[in-house]
């Protein structure tokens, strides 16, 4: 797309980088507690505001006071055709602005990067598909199936206040959506000058967040004791966290394995696959974690007095499945902690998994290709999850796909959620170009 001199509007791959910068500017923090969270209904209201603009028709739902979404439908030429979910979140999550360069809310334009939090994760796809819809509006492009366009509330909280409440509140906003694409997915992964892999998301573990109970007897610090609540959890946590899951080849990761290593010239032994994860440089963390069930302490309460021993104690451990593994995993949890402690889930959604395979996802390889003739598109699966665990419960087959192409040297998977988050202001371009022949041909 290059921009017409004779237009009167601003070229999308030039205005991508104001609405960008716009929804950085919008803190939309979420704490995962509604007095505290932040934002979200002015970022859906300047979303809404965006698509009004330009004739499309946006609708503002409130799951409870300030967390708001938003989603439109843009008519296609082919109303016989399953309509394409398109869906990005509008919250981030916290930032501490003494740990950054730059404020972290100020969206500020430097050395080629729009800085602040929610520049990868994800107020870029944000502006990307604003900056997309808005271009078609004003020239008259209609895509070829029906597109419903969803922001989203709270995604960095479990999405209930978000998407879940959408798929289950407002599911007749999503009548005929059998496909979507959201985050994380699409971006570029260097392996020399003229060979890119691009990481197309077909599969995401799924989240286990569950709480252990210790019980004791509680008693006086200064005796003996021999049935200490915080001994006991200690004592799972630690079995816990020093567990080590077995090694599971799911066919995505199995994809993703083979074609990294033909393309990096690594030797693959499927019996240890972890041998090769390891050459992969900043991203082994993701795919690390994707070849096996996970189990990460995170949170530890117990005691209210330091000379007192207390009745009970917990603990929060943030488990991730592999597809189908949830109900494996609770079992060798239980197995590790023993009979008592009592295991109690606070999260559980599934995993999920497609192919890599059929129209669409020819549509994104080729997209892709087209904007870089480097581009070698694979499948892989998320170790964490989305909005899509929401909107696959309608039936929807869910991709990760925000395209992203990034320098070589960017640590790409540090700046989520990390400290200094930025996009490249040429990748969002990128971005905004494969977004829109995509969508033109999806
Ligand atoms: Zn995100």
């Amino acid at each position: 797309m290059t921009s017409d001199l004779h237009s009167a509007f601003p070229a999308p791959t030039d205005e991508v980088v104001d609405l960008c910068r716009d929804l950085l500017r919008i803190d939309t923090t979420n704490t995962g507690d509604n007095a505290t969270s932040t934002g979200e209904r002015r970022a859906a209201e300047y979303v809404a505001e965006k698509l009004a603009d330009v004739g499309i028709e946006p609708a503002l739902y409130e799951s409870a006071p300030g967390r708001a979404n938003v989603v439109a439908r843009i008519p296609g030429t082919d109303p016989g055709r399953g309509a394409l979910l398109v869906h990005g979140h509008l919250d981030v999550v916290p930032a501490d602005a003494d740990e950054w360069s730059v404020h972290p809310f100020s969206g500020e334009l430097r050395d080629g990067y729009l800085w602040g939090r929610g520049a990868i994760d994800m107020k870029d796809f944000d502006a990307m598909v604003l900056a997309v819809v808005r271009h078609w509006q004003r020239t008259g492009v209609r895509p070829p199936r029906d597109i419903v366009l969803a922001y989203t509330a709270d995604e960095e909280a479990g999405s209930e206040y978000g998407a879940h409440f959408l798929a289950t509140r407002h599911r007749d906003l999503f009548d005929g959506c059998t496909e979507g694409i959201g985050e994380v997915g699409g971006f570029s992964y260097t392996v020399d000058p003229s060979r890119r892999l691009y990481l197309i998301e077909t599969a995401q573990k799924g989240i286990d967040w569950l709480r252990l109970h210790a019980k004791g007897r509680p008693g006086h610090g200064s005796m003996l004791h021999d049935d200490n609540a915080v001994t006991a959890l200690a004592e799972a946590v630690a079995r816990i966290g020093r567990h080590r899951f077995p090694v599971v080849v799911t066919d995505t990761v199995r994809a993703f394995l083979e074609e990294v290593s033909e393309v990096l010239d690594i030797e693959l032994d499927p019996e240890d696959p972890e041998t090769a994860i390891a050459k992969l440089g900043p991203i082994a963390n993701i795919i690390g974690a994707t070849i096996r069930n996970t189990a990460n302490p995170t949170r530890l309460a117990a005691g209210y007095k330091d000379n007192v021993i207390p009745g009970r104690a917990s603990a929060t451990i943030d488990c991730r499945s592999l597809p189908g593994q949830s109900e494996l995993l609770e079992r060798q949890l239980r197995e590790l902690v023993g009979p008592d402690i009592a295991i109690e889930y606070v999260q559980r959604q599934p995993a999920l998994e497609t192919t890599f395979d059929g129209d669409l996802v020819m549509a994104m390889s080729a997209a892709l290709r087209a904007e870089d003739p480097g581009a070698r598109p694979v499948p892989y699966m998320l170790s964490g999850g989305t909005d899509a665990k929401a909107f696959s419960q309608l039936g929807i087959r869910c991709f990760g796909f925000a395209p992203l192409r990034l320098p070589a040297d960017l640590n790409f998977s540090a700046l989520f959620h990390g400290i200094d988050e930025r996009v490249p202001v040429d990748g969002l371009q990128f971005g905004v170009r494969v977004l829109d022949r995509f969508l033109r041909t999806c």
